[in-house]
């Protein structure tokens, strides 16, 4: 497979430093509110490219930290009147809520900076010892201008930063360009931690560098995170593991690119900011998952209620087509050419994601491929072809994330009851209660439709 590695700026095949097992950190959202479709877009995007990893028979070790210390936490806290600690929680168990509805497979190690806070200090000191940092009134910074590499992920390079670059009132660092690596505590009621500094707590930067090293090792085959990473977080991340360990720190970086809504920046002050919770309302979360991988990662993808309906139409239109398929009687038929010439349609899926995990070429092929089965239904299918084609269906879906619900969704007796109570009263051509009972199940976002075979239900 090839990705285009940020660091290279170009495309490069992947092969990891041990083919037994590829090592791949994401950065993970900080725990202070729900997250937004901007964050969504990495998580799914990255979970797509360790499913696909997978799929091809790499086995993968797939990190992705909670930040659970930071300002935006602390303020939280303060506005709700609870701990930080207590913000964290509930948000962490928001996310998760989030990402099964997205189909996102937890990672195989979910570290948390606070659980992390040894590691940490030990990291930092490592730095001051190595002659990378040094501390000032319980601040400690990174010197930036020790590194020399500093800037080639990103292209901003010591020369360009040093431009105007200004001390900020109140901070003690040397030189503009430091950055902080451990902060000392403000005020009282602040978190903090014991340090051989004073009570305080880390940067942002420090802690997926540590948290990266822990769990996976000194260097990584694979770090991704959105484009708004790249720089500082990630140049940083850089500067701090290899000033450290002497060692090359991530041997290949994804980044995916913006989300725009309606074509603008998201932002609150727009009022166009849209948390997934949001989403899941009108949406399942399998729409949203389609729609985000809809657009090849790299490039910007825009958000819309027209989109959205577009990913929901065609989504449906391979639920359906899989349903189809699964309800079809066999017929007594030789097609063995048909079934044959389903593996033309796995080889172009495999090349369109082995090209930099172009799910949008992906995607595509997928819909050549309903077509294709969507024909062949109308002429009759043998037993093996319906077999082959399920198969090849659910494989191709299942490495998207996408056309898991349905198969594991089971009918609540609240719902079955609705039903029953709609076909007894359709039954009794008491046409009244039975449109009243679709009404109350369409607010549910429940379309029941009739087939031969029964009663499909239809979850929006
Ligand atoms: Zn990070």
């Amino acid at each position: 497979m090839k990705i285009y590695n940020t660091l290279s700026r170009r495309k490069e095949e992947l092969v990891p430093q041990n083919k037994d097992m590829l090592t791949m950190y994401v950065c993970g959202p900080t725990v202070y509110n729900y997250i937004h479709i901007g964050n969504a877009r990495p998580f799914v995007v990255f979970d797509t490219m360790r499913k696909y990893l997978k799929y091809r028979g790499q086995n993968v070790k797939y990190v992705q930290n909670f930040t659970d210390v930071d300002d935006k936490i602390i303020n939280r806290a303060r506005e709700e009147g609870i701990s930080a600690l207590e913000v964290a929680d509930k948000y962490i168990a928001e996310y998760f809520k989030d990402a099964k509805e997205l189909n996102i497979t937890p990672a195989d190690v979910h570290p948390r900076v606070t659980e992390t806070m040894p590691d940490i200090i030990a990291f930092v000191q490592g730095l001051i010892d190595k002659g990378m940092a040094y501390e000032v009134d319980g601040d400690v910074y990174y010197e930036t201008r020790k590194f020399p590499k500093y800037g080639l992920l990103s292209g901003n390079f010591i020369e360009q930063l040093e431009v105007g670059a200004r001390i900020p009132e109140g901070e003690k660092k040397k030189d503009p360009l430091d950055f902080a690596l451990w902060k000392a505590r403000k005020s009282e009621d602040e978190i903090a931690w014991e340090s051989p500094w004073g009570m305080g707590r880390p940067g942002w930067h420090i802690e997926c560098s540590t948290m990266s090293k822990k769990y996976l090792g000194e260097t990584i085959d694979l770090h991704a995170g959105g484009q708004d990473l790249q720089f500082p977080h990630h140049e940083n991340e850089i500067a701090q593991s290899e000033g450290l360990s002497g060692k090359k720190f991530s041997n290949y970086w994804m980044h995916n690119g913006f989300i725009t809504v309606n074509n603008e920046k998201m932002s609150k002050s727009l009022n166009n900011f849209f948390t997934v919770r949001d989403i899941l309302k009108e949406y399942d979360g399998e729409v949203l998952r389609f729609f985000l991988l809809s657009a090849q990662y790299r490039g910007p993808i825009n958000f819309s209620h027209e989109l959205m309906e577009e990913a929901k139409t065609s989504l449906e239109r391979m639920r359906e087509c899989k349903r189809n398929l699964k309800a079809a009687v066999p017929a007594e038929k030789d097609d063995a050419d048909k079934i044959a010439a389903l593996d033309g349609f796995k080889n172009k899926y495999i090349e369109a994601m082995d090209d930099d995990l172009n799910t949008a070429g992906a995607i595509g092929v997928l819909f050549e491929l309903v077509r294709e089965i969507n024909t062949n239904l109308r002429d009759g299918v043998s037993a093996a072809y319906k077999d082959a084609a399920l198969k090849l269906l659910d494989e191709l879906t299942e490495v998207l994330g996408i056309l898991r619900k349905e198969d594991t969704e089971e009918i609540d007796a609240d719902l079955q009851a609705l039903i029953d109570k709609r076909q007894a009263a359709r039954a009794a051509k008491d046409w009244a209660t039975a449109d009243a009972i679709r009404d109350e199940l369409a607010a549910k976002g429940i379309t029941l439709k009739d087939t031969k075979d029964g009663i499909q239900i239809i979850r929006n």
